[in-house]
């Protein structure tokens, strides 16, 4: 289990809005900062908050003493986070889980929505990868300003065609793999579009690597809540995962 089990109070530093109902926020944690990778996450809850279990989120940046975390509003964990304060404090566990591949030469990132937000951590540690990003609507693609930095190449699609490639980013896929001599794939995003990443992967012959989220109860690999099914038999994507082989999973 990959789970260095740190459990601690992290003050935050920096709470921003990135696009409605999306925020950054940046805690100080210097031994969580210290011994993050990237596809590691933190179980995390406002100190003061009502929810009896931490919520998963993947790690976006780790820089000196302080990290950050990328995340949507959409239920009650999320929205007590989002209502919180700098200054105030979060309850955090972690980190947890394992790491992409942190050997590859030239990888190609595919992320849509929030899993465009552990791709961030991949991308600035390897400062090697180009990335291809998916939004629903240009108003999410905050992301191309965070990557920039980082990455080689920035390939963008929305949905609604208000930025880059109008479609799904995955339908683009096949003709940027054409195009570059890319080394390995790392996806996260929505199931369907890690499992067509890992279709064109496999046509392409291309590793393909997929960091999935599951409902989480625990974190530590207890409840089973996260349990998946896989080609080499059950699995829990909080203690074996979140980062898997793309062609192991059964989407
Ligand atoms: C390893 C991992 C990393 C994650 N990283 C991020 C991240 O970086 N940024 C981010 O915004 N989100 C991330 N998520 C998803 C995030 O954990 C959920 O959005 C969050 O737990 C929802 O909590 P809530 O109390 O606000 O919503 P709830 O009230 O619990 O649920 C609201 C809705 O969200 C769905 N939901 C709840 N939990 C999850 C979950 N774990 N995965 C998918 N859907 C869920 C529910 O089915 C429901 O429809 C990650 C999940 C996992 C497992």
């Amino acid at each position: 289990m990959v789970l260095r089990k740190i459990l601690t109070d992290a003050k935050i530093v920096e709470q921003k809005s990135l696009a409605k109902d999306i925020f950054l926020m940046r805690l100080h944690a210097p031994d969580i900062a210290k011994a993050a990778k990237p596809g590691n996450f933190l179980q995390v809850k406002a100190q003061r908050g009502t929810t009896l279990l931490r919520r998963p989120l993947g790690i976006a940046e780790a820089r000196g003493d302080d990290v950050s975390l990328i995340y949507r509003k959409i239920g009650k964990g999320t929205a007590e986070l989002a209502a919180m304060q700098e200054g105030e404090i979060v309850s955090v566990m972690g980190t947890i889980g394992n790491t992409f591949n942190l050997n590859l030469k030239k990888p190609l990132l595919v992320g849509g929505g929030m899993g465009l937000s552990p791709l961030l951590f991949y991308a600035e540690y390897m400062k090697n990868a180009s990335v291809l990003m998916g939004a629903r609507t240009s108003a999410e693609l905050f992301w191309e300003e965070l990557f920039s930095p980082f990455v080689k190449e920035i390939f963008v699609a929305t949905e609604d065609g208000s930025k880059g490639e109008k479609g799904f980013n995955v339908a683009f896929l096949p003709k940027i793999l054409q195009q570059g001599k890319y080394d390995g794939i790392i996806a996260c995003g929505p199931d369907p579009m890690m499992k067509k990443a890992v279709e064109i992967a496999k046509e392409a012959n291309i590793p393909v690597e997929v960091s999935l989220e599951r409902r989480m109860g625990c974190g530590l690999g207890a409840c089973l809540s996260c349990a998946i099914d896989t080609k080499s038999g059950r699995k829990k994507v909080c203690k074996d995962g979140p980062v898997f082989d793309g062609e192991e999973v059964f989407f």
